[in-house]
C-alpha cells in the first residue's frame, strides 16, 4: 500500500490548496491571506448581560469557553503547529465573542466531537459551541440555538474514478461513512446505506481514501474542507439532500445569552464582517458569498 499523508495537514497545506482551487476554479489568484485569521473584531468593552448565567462565570473566569472542530477545513481548523484556529465557524465565534467583550487572548478553545456538543453545553463544559452544528427540535430539548448563520445540505464525497454513486439514492447497500451524533446518519440510513460511524469526519476520509468505505456523507460545506485537500483523488457529488441551519449552541437556559449572540450575529452581518469572513474561508474554493439566512430568534 503506498505511503500517504494523513488527512490532517498543516493549515498552511490545507489553505494553499484552497487557493489554488481557487485560481484554478475562477481564473484569479487567490488571496494571499486565504483562510488566514482575521485581523480581529473592534472588542466592545463594559458588556453587561444582566440574568446570564454562562457571562457571570465567564467574567469571573476571566475567560470564555468555546467548543469548536478541528478537522474541518475551511470551517474549523486548529493548526498544531502553528497552535491557531481558522475557518468560518472559528470567525463568527470570534465575532460573538469580540461583542461579548472577549479578545482572543481570553479565548479558550476546546474540540469537541458531534456526539459530545449537547453534554458540553448542558454541562457548562463550554460557553458556547460554533461547529457546523445544525438547528433542530430534538436538539432544542436538550440546548438552544443563536441563528442560523449560514445554510448548508447534506452531499456525498467519493473517489474520483467513482461513477456509480451519483446521490443519495444510489448509496443502497454501499458503505457509507459518517459521525455519530450527526443529523447525517439519520438522513442517510432511510436511503438503504449500509452505515459505518466515526467520532469526527476526518476518520471517514482517511477511510474514504483506503477503500474501507465507498463515500462519506454530510454538510456539502465540510465535504467541500476535504475534497479542496485531497484534489487529485476526492470529489462531492453535488446534489444535497436536506438542509441543514448552522446555529450558534448554547445552554437551554440562557435566553439573555442567546438573544446577546442573535444580535451580535445580526451586527456582523450588517456590518460586512460576515461576508468578509466568508470570503476568507469558504470562498477561497471559488464560490461567492451567499446572503447570510434570515436569524430565527425565539
Ligand atoms: N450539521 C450536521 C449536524 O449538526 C452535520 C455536521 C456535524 O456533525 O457537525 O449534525
Amino acid at each position: 500500500m503506498p505511503v500517504r499523508m494523513p488527512v490532517r495537514r498543516t493549515a498552511a497545506a490545507a489553505l494553499a490548496v484552497l487557493a489554488l482551487t481557487a485560481t484554478a476554479a475562477c481564473g484569479k489568484s487567490g488571496s494571499p491571506t486565504a483562510g488566514a485569521p482575521s485581523t480581529g473584531y473592534t472588542v466592545r468593552t463594559d458588556v453587561k448581560l444582566d440574568g446570564s448565567a454562562t457571562f457571570a462565570a465567564a467574567k469571573a473566569r476571566g475567560k470564555l469557553v468555546i467548543g469548536a472542530k478541528a478537522d474541518q477545513p475551511g470551517l474549523g481548523f486548529e493548526d498544531i503547529t502553528a497552535n491557531t484556529r481558522n475557518g468560518f465557524d472559528i470567525e463568527i465565534a470570534r465575532m460573538v465573542a469580540a461583542d461579548l467583550g472577549f479578545p482572543e487572548s481570553q479565548i479558550e478553545w476546546r474540540t469537541i466531537d458531534s456526539a459530545n456538543r449537547e453534554t458540553a453545553l448542558a454541562g457548562g463544559q463550554i460557553d458556547y459551541y460554533v461547529g457546523t452544528y445544525s438547528i433542530n427540535d430534538k436538539r432544542k430539548t436538550q440546548v438552544s440555538f443563536a441563528g442560523p448563520y449560514y445554510l448548508a445540505g447534506q452531499d456525498l464525497l467519493v473517489r474520483k474514478d467513482n461513477t456509480d454513486i451519483t446521490g443519495p439514492e444510489s448509496t443502497k447497500g454501499r458503505r457509507v461513512c459518517t459521525v455519530t451524533g450527526s443529523t447525517s446518519v439519520d438522513a442517510i440510513r432511510t436511503y438503504g446505506a449500509e452505515v459505518t460511524t466515526f467520532g469526527s469526519y476526518s476518520q471517514c476520509v482517511d477511510k474514504l481514501i483506503t477503500k474501507d468505505v465507498d463515500a462519506v456523507t454530510t454538510d456539502d460545506a465540510i465535504l467541500k474542507g476535504y475534497a479542496a485537500q485531497n484534489p487529485g483523488e476526492l470529489r462531492v457529488v453535488g446534489k444535497p439532500f436536506t438542509t441543514e441551519k448552522y446555529g450558534v449552541g448554547l445552554n437551554k437556559d440562557d435566553k439573555v445569552l442567546r438573544a446577546a449572540v442573535d444580535d451580535a450575529l445580526k451586527a456582523h452581518e450588517d456590518s460586512g464582517d460576515w461576508k468578509a469572513a466568508y470570503d476568507r474561508t469558504l470562498g477561497t474554493a471559488g464560490s461567492a458569498a451567499p446572503q447570510p439566512p434570515a436569524l430565527e430568534r425565539y
